[in-house]
């Protein structure tokens, strides 16, 4: 049984923890850039700093929302919408 199949019930999360550059433990930037790693986002619950007191579903849905959003923004370079702007704030209130 563990060969074929092994799962976790927890929520795995912060194994590439997003965190200002000063901060040893960071992996991404809040760009989700990919520290010293040019052309590399993480996008998945791995890049939340510290485990939400909730499901994580949606939280990591709204992550990659916001990472699409940003990469179209840098790809067009201009700025993201302050729709996803609003969703970033709530995902900071829901991480910190
Ligand atoms: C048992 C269980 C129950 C859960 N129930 C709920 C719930 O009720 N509500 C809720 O909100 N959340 C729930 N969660 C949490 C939720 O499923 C996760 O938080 C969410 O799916 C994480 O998304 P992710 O993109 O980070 O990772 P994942 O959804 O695990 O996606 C990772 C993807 O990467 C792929 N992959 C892995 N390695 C490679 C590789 N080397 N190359 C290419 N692709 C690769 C995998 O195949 C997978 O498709 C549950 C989790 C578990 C384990």
């Amino acid at each position: 049984m563990v060969r074929h199949y092994t799962v976790s019930t927890n929520n795995p999360v912060g194994t590439a923890k997003m965190a200002p550059e000063g901060d040893k433990t960071a992996e991404v930037d809040p760009q989700l850039q990919v520290y010293g790693v040019n052309g590399l986002r993480v996008v998945d619950a791995s890049i939340m700093p510290t485990l939400i007191a909730a499901n994580t579903n949606a939280p990591v849905i709204m992550i990659a929302e916001k990472a699409a959003d940003m990469i179209k923004a840098t790809w067009r370079n201009d700025k993201p919408s302050r729709f996803y702007d609003c969703m970033t704030a709530g995902i900071a209130k829901i991480l910190y």
